[in-house]
This record gives C-alpha cells, structure tokens and sequence, in this order.
C-alpha cells in the first residue's frame, strides 16, 4: 500500500475502533483460570465424604507429610514417576515450586554444604516467552534470570547446553513441557532426552524445574505426548536432577485442588525434611475428596475430556476471529495451540504494549506486554498472552474483533511513520 491508502486505511479504522468505544465492553481475557462451566464439572468434591473420612482418625489429624497414599498413587500418575516418588501437598504447586526454589537457594537440595547461595550469584534459565509467576519465584529469591528462546521444540536445547556448560552458577531452568505457558507447544522427545542429560554438564546441584502444569490439558485428543522426563533421567542416571510439579487446579477448583510434586527418592527425603518445617501436615480430607471422586486414572482424563470439549470452541473462536481478521495481513503471527490455557501473539516488533492499551481503552482487558518475559521486560515488545477460558463465546468473538482491530490500527500507523 502507498501512503495515500494507508492514510484511507487508518481513518477507516480508526472510525472502527471510535465505535467500539462507544460500546461500552468490559471483557477480560487476562487470567488462565477455569469458567463457571468448567468448575461445575467438579461439583462432586462437595459431597458427603464423612463415611470415608470417618474410616481412618489419623486423616483428620496432623501428619501425613508426604500425602494419603492413595492420592500419591492416582497423582504419581498424572506426572509419570513411582508413588514413592510422589508427594502430595497443599492446593496450590506453585507453592511447592516458590519452597523448591527457596529451599535450594538457601538450605541446599541435598544438605547444607549444597545451598546454592554459597556460590554467590545465582541465575537460571528461563525460556521465552514464559509464565510470568516462575519468573517472579526466582526474581523475588534474587536469582537473576536469562533468557532462552522457546523453539516449535521446546526450549533451544543447543543454547541451554552451551550455557550451563559455560557457567556453573546457573542452578536451575524453568520448564512448561506440554502446552507450555503461553505458547502451547510441547516438548519433543528428543528435547526431553537431552534434558535429563544436563545434570552430567551442569555444575553441581543443578534442578529442572518440570512444571507439568496442562500435562492432561489437551484440547483434542490427539494433541502430542510429552516424554517421560523422570524414565529418560532414570536411564542417564540424573534422576536427583528434576523436580517435577503438577496440579489439579485446571482439573477440579482452581482454588481447593491438590499439587503434587515427583522427584527421586533422595531428593523427596530431602525436601519433605525442609517442608517438615513448614507445616505438619497437608489437607488430607482435600485429598481424600480427590480421590473418592476419580477413583481412577482413566476417569481423571475423561474428565479433562469435558474440560477440552468446553474450551475448544472458545480457542476456536479467537483462532477464527485471529484468521479472519488477519491472515494473510503481515499484521501478526499467532499459535494454535493443541492444548492448555493461551493463544500466544506476537505483533510487529514494538506494538504490543499498544495493543494492550488501546484494547484496554476499547474494553478488553489483557495481559499486560512483557508478562511473559523476564523482569516483565520482552525485548522485541511484540508478544501478546491471550486467555480464552472464562468469557463466554459470544464474549470471545467480541473481544477478538476488538483485539483484531487494535492490531490493524497500530500496525498501519506503524506503516505510516515510515511511509
Ligand atoms: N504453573 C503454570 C504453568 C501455570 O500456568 C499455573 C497457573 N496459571 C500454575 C503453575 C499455578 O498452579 P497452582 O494453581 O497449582 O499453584
């Protein structure tokens, strides 16, 4: 387009973002979290337990650290690794992963002479674009972060190599290995392969942060397998290298499910001793609803079925709105995912940060640019975390109109200024 069809471009979508304005729209699209629908799926935690919680007096009391064994049983499951590796806390994993990290940094994975902060500065790696609250566990611990890239793949493995070899002080890497946070993509085999090889380069006390967060979120069923990290470790011998995490906050109640956490037997002695310090005890009972409720681990996943069938078509009306509005456009590029909780877009360099103003001006809120970076920092300034779950699809198809003439408009002022 010349200047003089862009000019006209711009004026007409600006007289269309004017009149979404005068709309009125409050839609929210910020927050991976479970709809109305979703959490109804789960109402069955809510009934009477007592017949069974009655059964045992040592359910309702202290103790138990590790999880009722029947909750490490059906959770070791959903994460891949031995009961015995299995443990079974609180409702939320990102607390087990905030303890992970913190106890590492400052009492040691593996006793005292092991605490990462005898080394001095301490960094771990961060693949991007990524979750923004992994990012801020390791900032708030004064571990700096750096960057590597997050490839179709996972995360650029010849990058993470080199880096871990070269500096001793990295001591950790962040990982969401199936439908990774925000992009959706899953580690390949051979990546995961290569992963439970970096406890033999890394410098000593090195940890994979495996955060298995969607491992059972796909959208269809047959969205890509993730490998077994703790086999492929097993087979290097670098099991004391990785710390797996899993939840059931996308499965049952965002806010009273079950996090559970894999780990090789030595490190769960490890950690349960640090925890030990923490509280007595978790929710038993919590766990003991869990378990009453699936019973099985063929029923978990039919379960998630449900879940897939009610955020399917809500990823398929962002995707159709993103499609419609701007293929073929050069305008942006976008990511269908197969699985989790986000559409991951990146705009031209520059423009994501107004995107997200002027959809936020136009009544859409996002999340804001950058989150998914490090220090909220993306260098290009270009990726967008879109989060389909909650509004309805009427909502959706909405709110991708407004976020798809956003787009057009700052991408053709872009075009304008250097015109
Ligand atoms: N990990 C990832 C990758 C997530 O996206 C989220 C929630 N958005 C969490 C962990 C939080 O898990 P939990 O509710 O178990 O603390």
């Amino acid at each position: 387009m010349n200047a003089e069809e862009l000019r006209s471009l711009e004026s007409q979508l600006s007289e269309q973002f004017d009149a979404i304005k005068q709309r009125g729209l409050n839609l929210d699209l910020t927050r991976g979290k479970p709809s109305t629908d979703q959490l109804n799926l789960s109402n069955g935690l809510l009934a009477d337990i007592s017949e069974k919680a009655l059964k045992d007096p040592n359910l309702r009391n202290y103790g138990g650290l590790l999880g009722i064994p029947e909750a490490r049983d059906l959770f070791s499951q959903v994460i891949g690794v031995k009961p015995e590796e299995t443990l079974v806390g609180g409702n939320s994993s990102l607390t087990l992963m905030y303890f992970a990290a913190h106890f590492a940094m400052h009492l040691g994975v593996d006793g005292p002479d092991s605490a990462w902060m005898k080394e001095g500065s301490i960094k771990m790696l961060a693949p991007v674009p990524g979750y923004d609250r992994h990012f801020s566990v390791s900032e708030t611990l004064g571990i700096e972060l750096i960057p590597v890239a997050l490839m179709d793949d996972g995360p650029d493995m010849d990058e993470v190599e080199r880096l871990v070899k070269a500096d001793p002080k990295i001591k950790g890497i962040w990982c969401v290995p199936r439908f990774s946070n925000p992009t959706g993509h899953v580690y390949s085999d051979a990546v995961v392969e290569r992963f439970a090889q970096l406890g033999k380069i890394a410098g000593p006390n090195f940890r994979i942060f495996w955060d298995n967060a969607y491992a059972l979120h796909f959208l269809s069923e047959n969205a890509p397998q993730l490998g077994n990290i703790m086999d492929a470790c097993r087979k290097a011998g670098t099991e004391d290298s990785v710390y797996i995490f899993g939840s059931t906050s996308k499965i049952t109640f965002a806010g009273a499910g079950v996090a559970f956490m894999g780990m090789s037997e030595r490190n769960l002695a490890n950690f349960s001793k640090h925890l030990g310090m923490t509280q007595i005890g978790p929710d038993k009972i919590n766990q003991l609803r869990h378990v009453a409720f699936f019973r099985t681990y063929d029923n978990l996943v039919a379960h998630m079925k449900q879940h897939a069938d009610m955020l399917k078509p809500r990823f398929d009306a962002v995707l159709r709105g993103l499609e419609n509005g701007l293929s073929g456009t050069g305008a942006g590029e976008w990511i269908t995912p197969e699985g989790g909780y986000f559409i991951s877009f990146n705009t031209l360099p520059g423009l994501a940060t107004e995107v997200v103003a002027m959809a936020a001006d136009a009544g859409v809120k996002l999340t804001p640019a950058g989150a998914t970076y490090p220090y909220g920092k993306d260098p290009d300034n270009k990726n967008i975390r879109i989060a389909p779950s909650v509004p309805s699809v009427a909502d959706i198809e909405a709110a991708t109109d407004v976020f798809v003439t956003c787009v057009k408009l700052a991408t053709v002022r872009h075009w304008l200024k250097s015109a």
